[in-house]
């Protein structure tokens, strides 16, 4: 019987036992030695349940407490109770963690459980096939004692898990991994490890293709080109067959024009490892940049340009100029005559801005993120008018990305827009 016993009651038991001693030592006539024979061998039988609870706790096998006595029958059951809570919580949080177990080896990546230290706690089958892992051998290991990539161990010295890592996987070198930290618990990190081989390959094969296929393009669409000026000037000013050479020849420049894009872009989607040791003037540069744009603009437009003397940034001048002229070239086309270009370089409290204003078509909100991607237009028809072959922007990204920028975009749709970037403080150089 599970039951407790209350202060009260235990006092009143001792009260009564001690009474009882007193009235049988009153009748026999020996208070003192019966009080003194009765509380002795209440100490007695107290130290002998304590043995049994020692024994039973310590020893015994069994589950259930030996059968309490007295004031003793409520420690012992309870006791009891609390192993039996203990025992159904281990249960629960046993299943809990078979459960978390189980989703984790259904996951279609490599999962590892780290300490702050970067032991490993636990690993799924997936980590052992494509990590190499040894379970449950490497249990405690140090990862960058398994995986001894320089890039991996400076990604964990850095602790900055926001981007994720590729690197070669250490079983082989010929599969790709994408590595993704991510900190939880207790100063927990999880580590999820993805074969990114294919993608790589079809990435790969992607970028090829579009290079050859440019490369290709670009003499056939140079001959037809020069064919076609040559028959238009073997024509008459009012022959009926100007109008449809002056077409043919506007299409094959657009596509001159598209062709030498493309290439642009595979050129600096290629150049993973940009050199950022050069510096770049940028004052002269702005002044190339300023002459394009005046004979692009003609009179009809107000141009303003505002450069930072002395204000020079270390990279690829190439890929910088490519970036701030299509920049500019857009804010020109997409602005009708009359309007204010605003050109700025100037520095900043986290590096330089880059800015071009306009009071241009703007754009509406839901087009913005989506500018950067390949051929996204806005609107076609004008895109094409004016010339457009929709990767402008993307070159642009890709350019700044090789000098850790972004490309940033605020436009008010019909009055306007400002696309403007950031180079670090890093890279530039102030003389
Ligand atoms: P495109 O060659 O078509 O201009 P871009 O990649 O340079 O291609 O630009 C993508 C789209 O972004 C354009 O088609 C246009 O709709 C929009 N865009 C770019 N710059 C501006 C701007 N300054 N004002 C309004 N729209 C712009």
């Amino acid at each position: 019987m599970l039951n407790s016993y209350s202060a009260f009651r235990l006092f009143f038991r001792l009260a009564l036992f001690l009474i009882l001693f007193f009235f049988v030592g009153a009748l026999v006539g020996h208070i003192a030695v019966v009080m003194l024979l009765g509380t002795t061998f209440m100490l007695v039988w107290h130290y002998r349940q304590i043995a049994r609870l020692n024994f039973w706790l310590w020893k015994d096998k069994k589950l259930t407490p030996p059968q309490g006595q007295g004031s003793w029958e409520g420690v012992f059951n309870g006791i009891y109770r609390l192993q039996g809570k203990n025992r159904r919580r281990v249960g629960q949080l046993a299943t809990l963690l078979a459960r978390f177990r189980q989703g984790a080896e259904a996951l279609p990546d490599a999962a590892v459980v780290l300490d702050a230290e970067h032991n490993i706690l636990w690993c799924n089958k997936l980590a052992q096939l494509i990590l190499g892992f040894v379970w449950p051998q490497d249990s405690g290991q140090r990862i960058d004692n398994l995986i001894r990539h320089p890039d991996f161990s400076a990604y964990l010295k850095k602790a900055n898990y926001k981007d994720p890592l590729e690197i070669p996987s250490p079983v082989s070198d010929k599969r790709l991994l994408e590595i993704r930290i991510m900190s939880y618990g207790d100063r927990q990190l999880l580590l999820i490890a993805r074969d990114i081989t294919r993608i790589h390959q079809l990435e790969g094969m992607r970028k090829d293709f579009v290079a050859n296929v440019s490369h290709e393009l670009k003499t056939p669409l140079t001959v037809l080109q020069g064919y076609l000026e040559i028959m238009q000037g073997m024509e008459d000013d009012d022959s009926p067959n100007q109008k449809p050479l002056l077409l043919m020849q506007q299409q094959t420049s657009r596509m001159q024009s598209m062709v030498e894009q493309l290439l642009a872009l595979s050129r600096i989607e290629d150049a993973i490892d940009v050199d950022l040791s050069k510096m770049v003037n940028m004052q002269a540069m702005m002044e190339v940049l300023k002459e394009e744009a005046v004979a692009l603009a003609g009179s009809e437009y107000t141009l303003e340009f505002n450069c930072e003397p002395g204000l020079n940034t270390h990279g690829n001048e190439l890929q910088l100029r490519s970036a701030c002229s299509n920049l500019i070239s857009n804010a020109i086309r997409y602005t009708a005559p009359g309007g204010v270009i605003s050109v700025t370089w100037r520095s900043v409290a986290t590096g330089a801005l880059f800015s071009v204003k306009d009071t241009g078509v703007g754009i509406a909100p839901q087009h913005i993120n989506r500018l950067t991607e390949r051929f996204y237009r806005v609107d076609n028809a004008r895109s094409s008018k004016t010339g457009g072959t929709g990767l402008g922007l993307a070159i642009a990204k890709h350019a700044l990305s090789h000098h850790h920028s972004e490309l940033n975009v605020t436009s008010e749709y019909g009055k306007g827009s400002t696309f403007s970037f950031i180079i670090p403080t890093h890279l530039l150089e102030r003389q």
